[in-house]
């Protein structure tokens, strides 16, 4: 499960690194290393970019988890190359740029966007797995989340427009609450179909969220 992320366009990163002119680049070896975003080669790439762009690359580094406390030592091992930059372009995920900000007080200008938390289904195409909703139906969907699988986020599907298995709103694609049915059938669990799931409780989902464990 990672975090997917796309890289925002050569015009967009030019824009965000506008009157900085030394910059010090970030990249992941998690979850921007396997969408090929803000891996090694992305980085090299990026830096060269913006060497031709006229900026001063002061350095850069490939953090192995951008967002958990390795990020800390990389920021001291790098210490001289981030002082000379007047900032920070992050080809982390956006959980990077939140935990360089721990510790830089430089701007942190990410260069590519965060969308979902996914999986790789096949090499190259990932699909979105949980939006966090805070009530998890996996349990009685057969390991389907209808948040995220069905169009409409239906949590008492399906809806009428089913059409021999697949979605009406994407043809292309398998209609979740036939999956749903086809997998609580085998496992002999069909009367969950049945079952009522009341209205969401947005309540759990306020933002900010937190948890603190006791
Ligand atoms: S129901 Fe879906 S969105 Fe909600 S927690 Fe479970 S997997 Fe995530
Ligand atoms: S056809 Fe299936 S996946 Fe598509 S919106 Fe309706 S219930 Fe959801």
């Amino acid at each position: 499960m990672k975090s997917i992320t796309r890289q925002k366009s050569p015009e967009d990163i030019q824009q965000g690194l506008s009157g900085l002119d030394r910059v010090f680049i970030v990249g992941c070896g998690t979850c921007t290393t396997m969408t090929h975003t803000g891996g090694i080669d992305e980085v090299v790439a990026m830096k060269e970019r913006l060497q031709e762009q006229g900026k001063r690359v002061t350095g850069f580094t490939v953090i192995p988890t951008a967002c958990d406390d390795m990020t800390e030592l990389a920021m001291k091992e790098n210490g001289p190359a981030i002082s000379s930059a007047d900032c920070i372009l992050s080809m982390s995920c956006a959980l990077g740029v939140h935990r360089m900000n721990l510790y830089i007080g430089k701007p942190i200008i990410p260069a590519v966007d965060t969308l979902f938390i996914g999986i790789e289904d096949s090499p190259g195409y990932f699909r979105e797995a949980c939006a966090q909703c805070g009530q998890c139906l996996l349990g009685e969907t057969a390991g389907i989340c209808p948040i995220t699988a069905c169009h409409k986020g239906l949590v008492n599907g399906p809806c009428g427009g089913t059409n021999n298995g697949r979605c009406e709103v994407d043809k292309e694609k398998d209609c979740a609450w036939t999956l749903i049915y086809n997998r609580l059938k085998e496992q002999d669990r069909l009367d969950l179909m049945r079952k009522y799931q009341p209205p969401r409780n947005h309540h759990v989902t306020l933002a900010p969220r937190s948890l603190r464990i006791q």
